[in-house]
């Protein structure tokens, strides 16, 4: 396995590798792996002759008082997970090579970025499509791979994908859970052990939607409502949202229908959480 820091490096290794008709496969991470990233990087491995993982903590996607500081690295345990998951390439930047010198252009997905979590971290999804956008450029896969966890950055990256014809397919994964359903996530290392138990709520709360809707209820806010309650007498915690939106348009629904997404983000002490599921109805 190589680690490369170098954008010119990297290029030329891939180069390489595309003039012998090899299939690339990318999954771009902020690193501290845990076994959703594994999944990704599984997949990728399985469908790619070439397996490459990028690992940036990307500043431009967190706002100032976040956890950019705080954010979890773990270099030296991701590469023996990496290594164990034959992936051929850790692409390793800094942040002075990714941003170097007079940097100005930033990628901009809409309105879509300023639904769920764009509502409190208004920045945020402009700083992910920048980056990835600029990552795509650099290692021109055939095939991203993205998790569903994070729902709403999945969906900004398609459709930046889409809008700025960027020859890539996007692959979305499940997510990846601990044994009482906590969606895995690098953020999860902030929670104590009594509130890890705790939030194990937030996926039962989306199991209860799902339970809901398959009885018959139709009416977003009375799922809603029955959420926070189940999340607010199970856990001590703050809800920042839960909504029940529209999987292309993120825009909130009233009455349920087709396709949706039912997404939280919670906070847990220092931690703030977010899960999702999605849910097609027949009816
Ligand atoms: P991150 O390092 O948190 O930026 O995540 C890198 C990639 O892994 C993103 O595409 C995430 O959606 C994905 N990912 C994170 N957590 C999970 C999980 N629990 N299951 C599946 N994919 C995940």
């Amino acid at each position: 396995m190589k680690i490369i820091t170098s954008i010119t490096m990297l290029r030329q290794i891939l180069d390489n590798y595309r003039r012998q008709n090899k299939s690339i496969g990318f999954v771009p991470t902020m690193g501290a792996f845990h076994k959703g990233h594994l999944s990704l990087m599984r997949r990728c491995r399985k469908d790619h002759d070439i397996a490459l993982v990028s690992i940036f903590v990307n500043p431009t996607q967190f706002a100032p008082g976040e956890d950019l500081s705080s954010y979890p690295r773990n270099k030296k345990n991701d590469v023996l997970l990496a290594k164990e998951e034959n992936i051929d390439i850790i692409f390793y930047p800094s942040v002075k090579k990714l941003y170097s010198g007079r940097y100005l252009t930033h990628i901009n997905v809409g309105e879509i970025s300023e639904e769920l979590c764009g509502k409190t971290r208004p920045n945020h999804f402009q700083g992910v499509a920048t980056i990835v956008g600029k990552l795509i450029n650099i290692v021109q896969p055939h095939v991203l791979y993205l998790g569903q966890k994070d729902a709403q950055q999945s969906v900004v990256i398609q459709q930046m994908v889409q809008d700025l014809n960027f020859p890539v397919k996007i692959k979305v994964l499940p997510t990846t859970r601990e044994k009482n359903g906590l969606a895995m996530s690098s953020r999860n290392k902030y929670l104590s052990v009594e509130e890890r138990k705790q939030a194990s709520v937030l996926y039962k709360s989306l199991l209860l939607a799902k339970i809901k809707i398959n009885a018959g209820q139709r009416n977003a806010n009375a799922i809603i409502k029955s959420m926070r309650r189940n999340i607010t007498e199970n856990a001590s915690c703050s809800i920042e949202y839960i909504a029940c939106v529209d999987t292309q348009t993120l825009k909130p629904l009233k009455k349920l229908r087709g396709k949706i997404l039912i997404a939280l983000a919670v906070r847990f002490g220092h931690a703030r959480l977010i899960d999702n599921i999605l849910i097609n109805m027949k009816d």
